[in-house]
């Protein structure tokens, strides 16, 4: 009877693996670099190398591993096969068959990384207790994850939740690094953040603390937190564009929660006054009263979906 389980967060840099109990308690965390040449074909060999070297360390046997799980960043299907990867040189293949084979035959679960890190968070993290969520991840873009009935949402071709591309406003002059314009994360990113920080400065005069320091989505909300009216306007406008966006999701999904994590989360309860506000304004009556949590795994939510991936 299997009693661990890996759970692999495959990054552009780095990749994070924990081992787990079928609990979701970790008992290791380690990580090795990506190797990226020759189009990435190291990187699952490495990863399986590093899976058999702990198990060697801990004198795991094969029959006692439930599976590994891996997040990857990029659009997987229920299959687990990955579309396209070009941050990582990767094309179309099926990282499940191909991963196992590597792990002589181990079961593989593989999933897109912001769906996984959803998936953690709902196990271990801040989304505990729900069966429907969705996780925001506000961090250099915007990320999103869907979870409906404890199963994770990857559309048809594992391209659902890409909640950071929904079209927010129109006659934006900048373009998103998806190509097209007004995209929620060109306002609700850490960048995003400082986007509009910057334009509602250069609008007046009007003296704010921001004037005096580098502008960030933290020193924006530090700036809120002291009553700082600019920064408020700043904040009302971040939240009034992404609690439309989530307001359309939530239209369509009916979840029972929303989950926000990454760098801009940090700011706390705060931002998710500002969110939930405005979100009431835009959604329709039914999912009024959807709760919003803040993410508690960090950067570890990765890796805990990545080994619930493997429990089902
Ligand atoms: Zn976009």
């Amino acid at each position: 009877m299997g009693k661990y389980i890996f759970g692999v967060d495959l990054g552009g840099t780095t990749v994070k693996m924990g081992l787990f109990d079928p609990e979701g308690n970790v008992s290791e965390k380690w990580e090795i670099p990506t190797r990226k040449e020759n189009n990435g074909e190291k990187i699952l060999p490495d990863i399986a190398d590093a899976i058999k070297a702990k198990m060697n360390e801990k004198q795991i046997a094969d029959s006692e591993v439930i599976g590994v799980g891996i997040g990857v960043p990029g659009p997987v299907d229920g299959k687990g096969v990955i579309y396209k990867a070009p941050n990582l040189g990767w094309g179309e293949f099926s990282i499940k068959e191909t991963f196992s084979k590597l792990l002589g035959g181990m079961n593989v679960e593989a999933g897109n990384d912001a769906n996984v890190a959803a998936l953690g968070e709902m196990w271990r993290g801040g989304g505990k207790g729900f069966n429907s969520l969705v996780m925001v991840t506000l961090g250099t873009g915007v990320g999103g994850g869907i979870i409906l009935g404890g199963q994770i949402l990857t559309g048809s071709t594992g391209a659902a939740g890409e909640i950071g591309h929904i079209h927010i406003v129109d006659g934006e002059h900048e373009k998103c690094g998806c190509g097209k314009t007004g995209c929620l994360e060109q306002y609700a990113s850490a960048t995003g953040v400082v986007r509009l920080a910057k334009r509602r400065l250069e609008k007046d005069d009007e003296p704010s603390v921001l004037r005096n320091e580098e502008i960030s989505a933290k020193t924006v909300f530090d700036a809120v937190k002291e009553g700082d009216k600019v920064a408020i306007e700043i904040a009302e406008q971040f939240g009034d564009y992404l609690g439309k966006g989530l307001a359309g999701v939530a239209s369509a999904i009916n979840p029972e929660a929303f989950v926000i994590g990454g760098g801009v989360s940090k700011a706390g309860e705060i931002l998710l006054d500002y969110i939930v506000k405005n979100y009431k304004k835009y959604v329709f009556h039914g999912s009024e009263n959807v709760k919003f949590t803040l993410a508690e795994l960090g950067n570890d939510a990765g890796i805990y979906g990545a080994a619930k991936l493997v429990l089902g």
